[in-house]
């Protein structure tokens, strides 16, 4: 059986590490997620979720659908299962399998496919049966041929799909390219980040598909504003996926750009001012200077600088580097960002800015030594969306 959560509520009962997990998974599958425990993981925190910051009571489990037991505790677990039980509600014991009323499988998802597997008391068999049956899948060795012919329609004439960078948030730093396309458009949708004040002046019958209504309910998922272009482009719409400063920086535009050409749908990019260059031009840092700095460079601050793995930016490197540094994406691990750049050897005393809502009314700015700029963003209450730079350029247009 496969449950279908989108909008309904499920409770999940603790804030470790496989309560985490399973809320990432409920999340993506668009639930109303609810979280009780005492204290939260930093990702469980940081999402915008109902969280209960308490020991678990039975009634909790009111007007949830499901519910997921994941504390340390097998005595809270058994709790809460009883008051599941109570209320039939089917409940997942994360502890116990069979001490619940429902299970979760190892899943492999390819192509349409969902392949589940349960081995009772033994998950790690279902995980290691589950790695094969998606290697195989990988490798083309089952059978998946659709069975059903395929009925989607060949996509209509004169749709197309448009990637239009919209600048940093002021609705007089996109480009005349970029607002012209959003006036011709019948379908618009956009990001938080996007200057959302343009959407205001379109037609009335512009459907406009918001991916940063969050308020409680998570976000789309990349998959879905993937499928909503596709869809609509498909269906002979003109599309505009207005985007927060640039679309292929740090904007996941070359995913849907992919998609769009998978799909046989006309795309194009409209580049856009990327906070990266502006919101540093808004607090009068210039990137590079005669004789200061002749490059910059910049980086995402959203991965932990501790983690290993190829993607990650290689902050030894920067750190010994000394030009520009433009950070995006870096309030939620500042702190260990600049403690590295110290570490691998940039001088404690380089001036850093951190830049807040550039272009904005409320646009904040706040400048430090590299090695306190942590400490006084988090004092200031500084918080995303914002810009960091390091550099000796930041000072240079000072006094
Ligand atoms: N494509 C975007 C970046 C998206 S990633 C661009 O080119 O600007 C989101 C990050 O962009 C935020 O975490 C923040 O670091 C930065 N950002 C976007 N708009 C901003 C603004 N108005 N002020 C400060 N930072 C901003």
């Amino acid at each position: 059986m496969l449950l279908d959560v989108e909008g309904r509520r499920v409770l999940v009962v603790g804030g470790g590490a496989v309560a985490t997990r399973r809320v990432r998974a409920l999340l993506r599958a668009g639930a109303d997620v609810r979280v009780v425990a005492p204290d939260v993981a930093t990702e469980i925190a940081a999402l915008e979720l109902a969280i209960t910051r308490r020991r678990f009571a039975p009634d909790d489990v009111r007007e949830a659908w499901l519910v997921f037991a994941c504390t340390d505790d097998p005595a809270v677990n058994a709790e809460v299962a009883a008051a599941a039980r109570q209320r039939r509600t089917f409940c997942v014991r994360a502890d116990d399998a069979t001490g619940g009323t429902a299970r979760t499988p190892a899943v492999a998802r390819r192509d349409g496919l969902t392949v589940a597997v349960n081995a009772g008391d033994d998950p790690l068999r279902a995980v290691a049966l589950r790695d094969a049956i998606d290697a195989a899948l990988a490798a083309g060795d089952l059978p998946t041929a659709r069975v059903r012919p395929d009925d989607t329609p060949p996509p209509a004439a004169g749709g197309w799909v448009a990637l239009v960078g919209g600048g940093p948030g002021d609705p007089e730093l996109i480009t005349v390219r970029g607002k012209r396309l959003l006036e011709a458009a019948d379908v618009v949708v956009v990001d938080r980040l996007a200057p959302r004040s343009l959407l205001a002046a379109l037609r009335a019958d512009v459907e406009i598909i918001d991916c940063g209504k969050s308020a409680h309910r998570h976000n789309l998922t990349q998959d879905e504003i993937n499928a909503v272009l596709v869809d609509r482009g498909r269906a002979g719409r003109r599309v505009v996926r207005l985007k927060g400063g640039d679309p292929f920086v740090f904007g996941r535009g070359g995913e849907e750009w992919l998609a769009c050409v998978a799909a046989g749908v006309p795309v194009s990019v409209v580049p856009g001012l990327s906070s990266a260059l502006a919101a540093p031009a808004a607090a009068g840092i210039p990137l590079t200077h005669r004789g200061v700095a002749a490059d910059f460079t910049v980086v995402s601050g959203h991965l932990d600088p501790g983690r290993s793995g190829e993607q990650d930016v290689d902050w030894p490197g920067l750190a010994a580097h000394g030009g520009t540094l433009v950070i995006l994406m870096a309030m939620q691990r500042l702190a260990a960002i600049t403690e590295a750049l110290v570490v691998h050897g940039r001088s404690p005393q380089t001036p850093a800015a951190v830049v807040q809502h550039a272009d904005s009314p409320v646009q904040r700015v706040l400048r430090a030594p590299l090695s306190e700029i942590a400490a006084a963003a988090s004092r200031e209450g500084m918080g995303a969306p914002a810009v960091v730079v390091v550099g000796e350029v930041v000072a240079v247009l000072e006094g």
